[in-house]
């Protein structure tokens, strides 16, 4: 595929107006429900082809997410779309005062593969929904995602609207060497640091979705076996291979031990003796995520799981007890179905522990204590988070999700979507029928006026 002339159609498309229509942009998006309807059994065979994972989190994390994304946009759009008018500045009296959600023109999404389909599609819709047109560059781990993605776009979008670039690192290499009028990645930090860079070539406008070391604090004062369960949910959906799992725990060491006991009991009511046999355990993506992850293992106390079996890409759910903070587990992000469970004593060890790692994605506080849940929030910076629970911030669409520091930068989700992907144009409106004369030069005498 010629990528440059791929982009001309794009531009030529969106110079033409087609997209600025709301009605045309809401027709597409109801084609676009409409597709995502008709495939969304392959969609689920195409997630557990790639790795494994359960239907019921196909539905809950990626198909179910972009239906109500959908419903939500078409649901919204003119309303959101419509000029805003604002109070005007008394100094410019008389005018009247708007914002203009413009489109930014040709946008460029490169999507991970741990929510494969979603993260793609999420991003799309609000670009569409704003009047861009867009390429589509997803995970190439995924294959199976990735086709049926594929199929889904070009099934509803002709590709000088909306098209899907297949590949690795050179295809996105060369994507990311052209000029884009936005560009959205969700990602590692690593790759991040290579978008920030080309983005910054031509001076575009960019959202980062990264990652980090997310902490989820525990104090003495909960329900440990409620609190267990809720990790053990946040923890290995999708085997640990979510942006916002906990990373590491830290709890209150007075009752460290019972916590890991009940983690075990949780582990097993969710996915029996054996998580290998359970249908509900997602598989690590590939093997060299496989061998990052087992290299954590090493020298290490494993309280509960360790079971790791390479040819079915399979880590079982595990607890290391109390690692070192030289250890791997405790250096990058983890990104699979491996915690550190560290026990501390005062909120300066607690300080100690999370101010060595960048901002995170998210934060957790389990806590009874509003005093100490309160401190944590407003002592750490994070994207965003919990109190007495894991993940669930992300499904509410009217919160922003997003980074801060080395987790991202921006934000999107329901409306905050829409205005992501619009560039807020402000415009003064002048009247003609009066003209006060106070800001004209010449300026003599004016100066105590002001
Ligand atoms: P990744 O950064 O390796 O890949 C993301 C995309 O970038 C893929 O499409 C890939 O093809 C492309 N890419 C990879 N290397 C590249 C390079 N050198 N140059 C140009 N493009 C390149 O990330 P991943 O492994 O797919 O996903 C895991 C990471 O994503 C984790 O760090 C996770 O925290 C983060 N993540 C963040 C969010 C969020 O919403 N903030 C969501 C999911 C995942």
């Amino acid at each position: 595929m010629n990528i440059p002339s791929l982009i001309d159609s794009q531009r030529t498309y969106f110079a033409s107006g087609k997209t600025r229509s709301i009605q045309q942009r809401i027709i597409f998006l109801k084609r676009l429900r409409e597709s995502v309807l008709r495939h969304e059994t392959t969609i689920h065979e195409a997630l557990y082809a790639d790795f494994k994972k359960p239907v019921f989190e196909s539905i809950a994390s990626e198909t179910g997410i972009i239906i109500r994304e959908l419903n939500l946009t078409i649901k919204n759009l003119a309303f959101w779309a419509r000029p805003k008018k604002v109070k005007s500045a008394i100094a410019n009296f008389p005018s009247s005062d708007y914002i203009i959600y413009e489109p930014y023109g040709t946008v460029l999404i490169i999507a991970p593969w741990n929510y494969p389909y979603q993260l793609a599609l999420a991003p799309l819709i609000a670009a569409i929904a704003a009047g861009n047109t867009a390429v589509v560059k997803p995970s190439e781990l995924t294959t199976a995602t990735s086709a049926i993605l594929e199929t889904i776009i070009h099934e509803v979008f002709p590709p000088e609207y909306v098209t899907v670039v297949q590949g690795a690192v050179p295809e996105t290499t060369e994507l990311l060497s052209q000029q884009w009028d936005y560009i959205f990645f969700t990602g590692s930090v690593t790759v991040g640091k290579i978008v920030a860079k080309a983005a910054a070539k031509h001076l575009t406008p960019k959202t980062l979705e990264l990652g980090g070391k997310n902490p989820c604090v525990i104090d003495a004062s909960v329900n440990i076996r409620l609190v267990a369960k809720r990790i053990v949910w946040g923890k290995f959906l999708n085997a640990g291979q979510t942006c916002i799992a906990p990373d590491y725990v830290l709890i209150e060491a007075s009752v460290k031990e019972a916590f890991l006991q009940t983690l075990q009991k949780e582990i097993e009511n969710a996915y029996g003796d054996d998580a290998k046999l359970s249908p509900d355990f997602a598989r690590i993506i590939n093997e060299k995520n496989f061998d990052r992850l087992t290299s954590m293992l090493e020298d290490v106390s494993i309280a509960v799981g360790g079971d790791t079996d390479r040819d079915q890409l399979y880590i079982a759910p595990t607890i290391i007890d109390h690692p070192s903070l030289d250890n791997l587990a405790m250096k990058d992000e983890i990104f699979g179905p491996i915690l550190p469970v560290i026990p501390y004593q005062t909120k300066a060890d607690i300080e100690a522990i999370i101010d060595r790692y960048e901002k995170p994605l998210a934060g957790y506080i389990f806590s009874r204590k509003r005093s100490f849940s309160n401190w944590f929030l407003e002592r750490f910076s994070f994207g965003g988070g919990a109190v007495n629970d894991t993940i669930i911030h992300f499904i509410n669409e009217k919160l922003p999700f997003g980074g801060v520091g080395h987790s991202g930068i921006g934000n999107y989700h329901g409306k905050y979507s829409f205005l992501t992907f619009s560039h807020a144009k402000a415009v003064v409106k002048k009247g003609n029928w009066l003209d006060l004369p106070f800001r004209y030069a010449p300026y003599k005498g004016k100066n105590a006026l002001l």
